[in-house]
């Protein structure tokens, strides 16, 4: 049996009661002997500070690098709001996306049957949802050049933001999405502003051509980025894959997630380009919200937007889509039982901890596998 190395930062606040409860069901998967993993933990983000005078340290950085997965929690918190801007915690995931070039983040948005009352959407519309919001992350507006206020000497100031990406960014990204949509269903939307912005029509040129070059097979159209967001809100099931720029992918995928209900049950993953001797990507996966401070040490936090992040691992990094789907059906099946963690607590249901949550869903995966 192949053994896994996975590296855990599992970073400040609520960030280490979740990776807690990840910690346990790895320990249910090498207990049972059906599969392998090693860990090892780092520091990240404030903890990592108050150790290392930086974010996250060379060290921690080597063994991310070399792992087969980097597992991530959360980082931040007011204990750091002063602490100069590059050595912020956020500056260690930032390092992390950079140093590693994870370009292409994954943002899964998945109604499950218990929560489809929590949506601020009628049931019907996102009963069964299981969307895939593909965002480039190191290119487009965040990151182009000039990006500057100039003081214009009249009393008024000017902002710059630049919007740059090459054919090479947004080929790749496009192939991450048409990829991972032969494994779903086959569909791609791809989202851009081509009606006022040449980002637009460079994007929506070099996506067609990876489509005719390389993917005829897989069902493509292309969607206006403002219609997008109409149409997530009207009816956001018509979508499989969402393929998108930076900028666009942040504020879709934040409004495809809210579909789903709450921050506690948002998953993410980050890949990079594959490697060109053993095709593997370089990888790191973690929950959509932050450290929770209001509600850390507390025994409150939600862990399964963080055990979720661990299923996509399997399913991305791992080659183990089997057993992901077994711990997205633990999750289920948990939630089926009426056991809630107070951000998802409804009436009538049974509110858990963070503990009792990891535990359930490692009872759960006993029964399934
Ligand atoms: P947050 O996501 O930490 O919390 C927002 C709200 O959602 C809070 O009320 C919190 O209690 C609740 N919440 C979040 N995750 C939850 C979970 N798993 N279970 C139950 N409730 C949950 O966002 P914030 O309050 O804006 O930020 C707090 C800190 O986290 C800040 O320092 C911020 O910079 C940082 N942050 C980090 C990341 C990251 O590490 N990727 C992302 C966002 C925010």
């Amino acid at each position: 049996m192949a053994t896994h190395k996975l590296f855990l930062l599992p970073g400040d606040g609520i960030g280490q009661e979740v990776m807690a409860e990840v910690e346990r069901v790895i320990g249910w998967f090498n207990q049972r002997g059906v599969a392998s993993f090693e860990t090892e933990s780092g520091l990240a983000g404030g903890t990592a500070y108050d150790t290392h005078g930086e974010a996250i340290s060379d060290a921690d950085m080597a063994l991310a690098d070399s792992a087969d997965a980097v597992l991530f929690g959360a980082v931040g918190g007011p204990k750091w709001d002063g602490v100069d801007y590059d050595k912020r915690p956020e500056a260690g995931l930032l390092r992390l996306r950079k140093d590693l070039e994870l370009f292409a983040n994954l943002r899964p948005a998945i109604c499950y049957p218990a929560l489809a009352d929590s949506s601020s959407l009628k049931r019907e519309l996102v009963e069964g949802l299981d969307i895939l919001i593909v965002r480039e992350l190191t290119g487009g507006t965040y990151f182009g050049e000039p990006k500057t206020i100039t003081d214009l000497g009249n009393g008024q100031k000017r902002a710059v933001d630049t919007t740059v990406y090459d054919t090479y960014e947004i080929d790749r990204i496009a192939r991450v999405a048409f990829d991972l949509a032969k494994t779903r269903s086959n569909r791609v939307a791809s989202s851009e502003k081509r009606n006022v912005m040449k980002n637009g029509v460079l994007w929506n040129e070099v996506v067609n051509q990876v489509h005719a070059e390389s993917y005829p097979d897989v069902e493509l159209e292309h969607v206006l980025a403002d219609n997008c967001a109409m149409q997530l809100v009207r009816n956001p099931k018509q979508y499989d894959v969402i393929v998108t720029d930076n900028l666009f992918g942040d504020i879709l995928s934040d409004v495809a997630a809210m579909l789903t209900g709450s921050l506690g049950m948002l998953p993410s993953a980050s890949l990079g380009a594959p490697d060109g001797k053993t095709g593997k990507r370089k990888s790191l996966y973690e929950p959509v919200h932050g450290s929770a401070p209001d509600i850390a040490g507390h025994n409150l936090a939600n862990p399964i937007a963080m055990i979720a992040s661990f299923a996509m691992a399997m399913r991305y990094s791992l080659g183990m889509g089997n057993w992901a789907g077994k711990v997205e059906q633990a999750i289920s099946a948990t939630l089926d039982k009426g056991l809630r963690t107070g951000d998802i607590m409804q009436d009538g249901m049974t509110q858990i901890g963070t503990t009792e949550m990891g535990e359930a869903i490692v009872d759960e995966l006993e029964a399934i596998a």
